[in-house]
Parts: C-alpha cells; structure tokens; sequence
C-alpha cells in the first residue's frame, strides 16, 4: 500500500505521487523570531520533521524548506519596546529557535530563508501581480484584489461574501474590497522600510513565504505544511498570490496540524498560556518531550499535562529498557526455531509500523507497532540468554531504522556496536601483527615492512620494540 496524505485542500486523504520520481519538495511556515518558540511551535516543527523523516525512510530524497519570518507587526513592536535592531532580535532568537528543535532532534532544513534577506524577489512579484491587475497600490500599500482571482477560498472553504460580512475585517478606506490583503505595506513613523517602485515600506507577511517557497522549490511542489491556524488568511492568500502569478498549483498536498493544548486550550503567545521549549527542557529530558508530541496522531489534539508527559517517560523507558536487554544478549553462530519466531514477529510488526505511517503519519498506531516489538524482544529475553548473531543484527537495524523515523536516539546501543568494533579490529590487528612477526622471524623484511606502511595509511602506528610489536590508532 502506498502512501495516504489528507490533504486540507479537498479535505480527505490522497495517494500521495510526488511531483518528481523520488524527490519530494516541502515548505514548512516557519517562526516569526521575536521571542521563544513554545511547545505548540515545537509539535508543528515536530510534526514536519516525522513527515521528513518518513519519506527519506521511504527512499524519497526530500528537499525540506523552513523560513524564518522576520520582519512583521510582533517583530517591529518587540524591537521598539526591547531597543533591540531587528536584526538583533532576528539574530538572536533565530538562534535560540535553531537550538530549540536540534535539542528535540529535528533535522535541520536544507535552506532556511529569511524575509529580509529576499525583498529584491519580493518586490519583483508584487510588481508582476500589479501588472496582471491582480493586485492595485493605493498610498504606498499594495493590496491584492481578491475577486481578481476565482478560487479564492478554496483551502479553508471562506466565501469571500461571507468574510466581507464578517466582523474579523477591519474597515480600511484603501482597500477596493474588505477582504484585500496587504502585500507591501507602506512606511509609517518609527518603523523599518526599504526602497520600492511604491515608496518606502516593507512586505506583508503572506507574499514572503510563497515567494520564497517557489524561489528554493520551483512553482509546483509537493507538501506545504504549517499549524491549522495558518490555513486562513496565510495559506489561502499564499495560494491567490503564487497562482495568480505563475497559473499554475502551488502545492500540490497541504498539511495542518492540530493544536498543542494546555488545559484544553489552544497554547499561544496571545492567551498567555504558554511554555517555552526551553522552560519544558529544564522538566522533561528532550526525548520524552519529543516523544510526548508524537504520541497523538497530528490531526488531534495533544494536551501538554502531567500524565501525559508520565505516560511518554514510562512508555520511552519500556522502549529503551528492553533494547537494553535485547543487546546485552549473547551471541551465537548458529540459531533455530525461537530467532526465527522472532524475526517473523520484528518483521510484521515493522509492515504495521508502516502501514500505520502510510495511513496519513499515524504516529500513535505506529509506535503500537514498536510495542509489539518491545513485547516480542521481552518475550525471548525471558527465556534466552543467547542469540544468532545476524538475526541480532537484522532486528537491530530494522528497531534503529523505526525509531530513527520517530526521531527518537538508541545511544546506549551505538556505544556498544562501537565497543564491540573496536573489539573487532583488537583481534584483527593482533592477526596481522603476528603474521608480520613471524615473517619477521623468517627475515622478509621488505613485506614485513610493506605491511607496517600500509598499515600506517589506513591510520594505524605500528611500532616495533624489544618487547614486541605495539600499535596505536593515529
Ligand atoms: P508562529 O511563529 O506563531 O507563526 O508559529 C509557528 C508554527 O507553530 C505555525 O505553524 C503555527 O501554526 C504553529 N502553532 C502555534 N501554536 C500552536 C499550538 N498551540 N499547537 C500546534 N501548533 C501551533
Ligand atoms: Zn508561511
């Protein structure tokens, strides 16, 4: 079965087919870095990169684009009450952002733009939609005009009627229609601006992410992702702006996750309710914070409480206890019927933990699928002390690989595949050390030595001493 993807756009689960064979391009609506990122942030730049990693499971190589908004209303008012410039606050909170979700091990985007850094392209694509006549300036702002472009609404399902009645806009005499949005806004006192063909000003929020998107992905591309609040305005005008421009689909599958709650409500900065990434990593070790956001699937919605951080450490120590156990089982050479049971077992369950992944990323089936892993290892370690060395192997690899997709680290078994590697070359070298000796015994010397220099290429110090042949890794 392949891959299912519901698609916000449609509202119901598609086949995913990438828009190149073997490649999939996603953009991810970053922070705006004017403060910390809080843990709802954190579960959408969580979410994407589980996607991330499932595809490149999957053999997909993925482009992945993240931006960073920093230039907006948040960012120009921080700067004012901090005296901060705004490239020191985009500087250092871009910073603080970066260390928050590498803490909760989310792979770094491949390119992460910044607004500022992309107003040349910016002003470029406003001046096109002008000349298209789907946007007019009026006083230095420009505005898109929203009846200009047909399938206005068709992301979130908003009427442009039904907005133009709603309370949500305000009255702003430059607009042609209430539902107009902002694409360059137009210098006011106090404020940052750059140069334009429409005098001073700077770029409304929407136009930055599509305009960079298809500069890093191209005018079509696969996933674009981001938190549900962002399916209107941001979505929907990204959408009118890139289409408008280009006549062609922007993104082909549109993500959304739900809300991080705290007390049933939705975490934000605007109620007050939040907690910063880096508050919740001085209470909860970070691959029980990270596990924690994967356990609900990325359509509902996932309190941040108590149990269920008590749930996500006891149900991540179970995990790591018996992988614990599972490796300090001895090796064998030769196996029979219960390495073969449990192989049988490893392998259905990594196809349900699949089957889960491809049913729209549903982490929390998918993690059961672990479970009957975990439940499988238990039950041969109860009665075992031992195990057939490439079926170790097999059932190691395939668990690493799994919770590789989860995001989440099996250290304690890495330091002893090294351990057990180093134990490898230990006996290699004393091999080849006591052939060369010997040879030494016999007088050829030339091989004796070839030998030492070669082995000294591949980096290993080979040393002759009265007491006998010593060696060390350079
Ligand atoms: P912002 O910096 O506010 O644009 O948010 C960055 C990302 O976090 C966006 O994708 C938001 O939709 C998402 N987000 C914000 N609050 C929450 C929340 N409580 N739960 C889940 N996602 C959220
Ligand atoms: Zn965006």
């Amino acid at each position: 079965m392949g891959l299912k993807i519901f698609n916000t756009m449609g509202m119901r689960k598609e086949e995913f087919i990438p828009l190149r064979e073997g490649e999939v391009r996603i953009y991810v609506c970053g922070p705006t870095v004017y403060d910390f990122i809080h843990i709802g942030n954190a579960r959408a730049f969580v979410v994407a990169d589980v996607i991330r990693r499932y595809l490149e499971y999957k053999g997909y190589k993925v482009i992945f684009v993240s931006n960073i908004t920093d230039i907006d209303d948040k960012m120009i008012r921080r700067s004012q009450e901090t005296g901060l410039s705004l490239q020191q606050l985009g500087e250092i909170y871009s910073n603080a952002y970066f260390e928050d979700i590498a803490a909760l091990n989310v792979k770094k985007p491949d390119v992460s733009p910044r607004a500022t850094q992309h107003i040349p392209e910016i002003i470029e694509a406003i001046e096109k939609l002008i000349q298209k006549g789907y946007a007019y300036q009026a006083n230095g702002d420009v505005y898109f005009n929203v009846m200009k472009f047909k399938d206005y609404g068709k992301l979130s399902g908003n009427k442009i009627e039904a907005l133009e009645m709603g309370a949500r806009i305000e009255v702003n005499p430059k607009k042609k229609n209430p539902a107009d949005f902002a694409l360059w806004k137009a210098q006011k006192e106090g404020e940052p601006g750059w140069h334009s063909p429409w005098g001073k000003g700077r770029p409304g929020w929407h136009i930055e992410c599509s305009t960079m998107a298809m500069k890093y992905l191209g005018e079509t591309f696969d996933i674009h992702m981001g938190g549900k609040d962002l399916i209107f305005p941001h979505h929907e005008n990204e959408i009118a702006q890139a289409e408008a421009l280009t006549g062609k689909t922007f993104a082909r599958y549109w993500i959304h996750n739900e809300w991080l709650t705290i007390e049933g409500q939705k975490m934000s900065k605007s109620l007050g309710n939040f907690i910063t990434v880096r508050d919740a990593l001085k209470m909860y070790d970070p691959q029980v914070l990270r596990f924690f956001l994967i356990s609900a699937h990325y359509r509902s919605p996932l309190d941040f409480n108590k149990e269920n951080l008590r749930l996500a450490k006891v149900n991540l120590m179970k995990i790591i206890s018996a992988l614990k156990r599972f490796v300090s089982l001895k090796e064998k050479t030769e196996g029979g019927d219960e390495e073969k049971n449990l192989l049988l077992n490893i392998r259905r369950a990594k196809q349900r933990f699949e089957k889960a992944m491809d049913d729209d990323f549903n982490t929390p089936l998918a993690i059961a699928a672990i479970f009957d892993i975990v439940k499988a290892i238990n039950a041969y370690a109860d009665k075992n002390v031992e195990i057939e060395k490439s079926a170790k192997r097999e059932i190691y690899e395939t668990v690493k690989s799994l919770l590789n997709v989860l995001g989440i680290e099996i250290e304690v078994k890495e330091k002893k595949y090294a351990e057990d590697q180093m134990a490898l070359i230990n006996g290699l070298m004393k091999l080849i050390l006591e052939i060369r000796q010997e040879m030494r015994r016999r007088k050829e010397w030339r091989m004796a030595d070839e030998i030492r220099d070669k082995l000294q290429k591949l980096g290993f110090l080979i040393e002759d001493t009265p007491k006998g042949t010593k060696w060390k890794l350079k």
